[in-house]
């Protein structure tokens, strides 16, 4: 059976993955050095089975077509490094490697709502707003591995527009994203330091926040939709655990950019992996990408 690696920030998880179930699992805190770093993930295959018919690595960024890493934003060093190749070194194993949202809707395609929806954009929603696009069936990696990445779509075009962590103003990541809704909830005189916070407060800030949020999806994910005519918009990350509260707001904003009533009529679905899509996703890389 394969094993799927998960790449957070600073934690790895590693699980065997038989079909959608994970059936062992192993984590490393870890950090540093690239060759660290990878000797870490090394350990964790050897760990759970050095014989396994394959490794798939979801990492935080993107791969080119050439294996290489674009670079990973919150992990320094990785610029150009090939992380398949790197892996393939220490275990002799067949790597697959990918980024993490596309991963995730792989996942999603094979076990989730990709059984019921052919052409689908899965938002994760954390730190940043990503994404991995399904069409059609096939998971579209891009020319240069970035299909899917809609976190910097232009939703404010003001000079004031808020910064966004690439550096550009006005992304949708720049509101929708965790810096840009903890943001919000201090302008309303609030203090918290976490979005679940802000969820379990539900006082007046917590509604400027989805206000605020739904604003920018709906706003972006429209400006997408009119593009793709989708069948569904899957989201997942913990924010997406409070999607009831602010799926109307999504769905006014994506009224007033649709170009027709339809596109702002898709399904609006939470996914139904969880945590383990990560890990299932990397898991089946190697065989399907
Ligand atoms: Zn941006």
């Amino acid at each position: 059976m394969p094993i799927g690696i998960d790449w957070g920030g600073t934690s790895i998880k590693a699980a065997i993955v038989d079909g959608a179930a994970v059936r062992g699992f192993a984590r490393v805190e870890t950090g540093g050095e690239p060759a660290v770093i990878l000797d870490a993930i090394a350990g964790l295959v050897r760990v759970l089975d050095p014989r396994a018919e394959g490794v798939g690595v979801a990492i935080p960024g993107e791969v080119r077509p050439d294996g290489r890493c674009w670079r990973l934003p919150n992990v320094p060093g990785f610029e150009d490094v090939n992380i398949a190749a790197e892996l393939h070194a220490r275990l002799g194993l067949p790597i697959g490697v990918e980024n993490d949202a596309t991963a995730a809707a792989l996942a999603e395609r094979l076990y989730g709502w990709g059984n019921q929806y052919g052409s689908f954009l899965l938002v994760t929603l954390g730190t940043g707003v990503g994404g991995g696009l399904v069409l059609d069936g096939h998971v579209r990696r891009g020319t240069g591995g970035f299909a899917g990445e809609i976190g910097h779509v232009l939703v404010e075009s003001t000079e004031q527009a808020w910064l966004c962590g690439c550096g550009k103003r006005g992304c949708m990541e720049a509101y929708a994203g965790t810096a840009g809704l903890l943001r919000r909830y201090a302008e309303c005189g609030k203090q918290a330091g976490t979005i679940k916070e802000i969820a379990d407060a539900d006082d007046e800030g917590t509604q400027a926040v989805w206000q605020q949020l739904g604003w920018a999806l709906g706003t972006g994910l429209g400006v997408i939709n009119n593009v793709l005519d989708l069948d569904a918009i899957v989201f997942t990350g913990g924010v997406a655990n409070s999607l009831s509260r602010f799926e109307g707001l999504i769905r006014k904003a994506m009224q007033a950019r649709a170009f027709a009533p339809p596109l702002a009529q898709l399904p609006l679905l939470t996914s139904r992996l969880g945590e383990q899509a990560g890990v299932i996703g990397a898991a089946h890389l190697p065989a399907a990408m």
